[in-house]
């Protein structure tokens, strides 16, 4: 009898130990995949306005919508098997600053690309041409010069002003007195140039996007920008979200094609925003054969 209880536990003992190490096997290889998946940090691209993000919102698959507040739409999906999520930030300059933040904090972007419609500063480019912003800067941010009551107002005197320069006053300190480039990320900016062969509509080159909430009409006042800051064209958009990009270090790029072109005779054609996301989705599918090479 005894024996007979013995050599029964001793059967269960073993049964158990083997059961132990059969499930601490598989949830090692479990939580290992897991674990590769959650390596896999979304690329995020962002559009302002519908025409500037649904084209590429269909392309994805596996799609599935999340929003935040009243505004912010995100289509979270998959590139060629990859984590894509394309987000509605709606226009200007708050609207991408928030949607920026919020995507970072929510989905831990591995890269941002911005992109959408612009309007040309540089009279070489056309309508259709799209702008690889090698840099971004904000050119609403300025600083007037002192004028007494009566004496007017001198937009061409206008400085630039850059609120980053300190954490004390922008309005006093004269370091404070020039434009903030962001750069753009250099692994974004080679995967971006790797299939511009691909484009036909029109050229792709380098340049500087100037982004504000404003949109300029006056040809002098364009070709101001131009000469001071540099600029190819202009948005509402990039600038904000390379500088919460950079907050946060995240790999950044602006993609913007011109939609319109005061400087040539350019008319606004929203037909572009299309183009622009068809290029966009080739680079991003460049980018992820970077990242999958890695
Ligand atoms: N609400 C304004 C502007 C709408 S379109 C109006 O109705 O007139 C603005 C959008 O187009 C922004 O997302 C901006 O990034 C882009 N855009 C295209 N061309 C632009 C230009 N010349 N100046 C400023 N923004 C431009």
């Amino acid at each position: 009898m005894k024996t007979a209880i013995n050599k029964q536990m001793v059967i269960s003992i073993m049964a158990m130990v083997l059961l132990v190490i059969l499930t601490g096997c598989s949830s090692t290889t479990e939580s290992s995949e897991t674990e590769k998946e959650e390596t896999k940090r979304p690329i995020l691209i962002q559009g302002p306005m519908p025409i500037e993000a649904e084209n590429f919102a269909e392309r994805l698959e596996d799609v599935e919508i999340e929003e935040s507040g009243t505004t912010f739409e995100f289509y979270i999906g998959t590139v060629d098997g990859y984590p894509v999520i394309v987000s509605k930030t709606g226009k200007g300059m708050e609207n991408t600053a928030a949607a920026t933040a919020i995507a970072i904090e929510k989905y831990n972007p591995v890269a941002i690309i911005n992109q959408g419609t612009s309007g040309g500063h540089d009279p070489e480019l056309n309508v259709f041409d799209i702008v690889l912003g090698k840099r971004t800067v904000n050119i609403g941010s300025m600083k007037t010069r002192d004028r007494a009551e009566g004496e007017g107002i001198e937009a061409t005197e206008w400085k630039p002003m850059d609120v980053m320069a300190s954490e004390g006053s922008a309005g006093e300190d004269p370091d404070a007195e020039k434009a903030r480039y962001y750069d753009a990320d250099s692994e974004l900016l080679t995967a971006a140039n790797k299939v511009k062969e691909s484009y036909t509509k029109g050229k792709v080159v380098e340049g500087t996007i100037g982004s504000a909430d404003l949109w300029n009409n006056e040809v002098d006042r364009i070709s101001w920008f131009h000469e001071n800051y540099g600029t190819s064209v202009e948005e509402m958009e990039s600038a904000s979200s390379a500088m919460i990009s950079k907050a946060y270090d995240v790999p950044f790029l602006a993609i913007r094609i011109l939609s319109n072109n005061k400087t040539n005779d350019g008319a606004y054609n929203p037909d572009t925003a299309a183009a622009n996301q068809e290029y966009v989705y080739e680079v991003v599918q460049e980018y992820i054969r970077f990242l999958e090479s890695k």
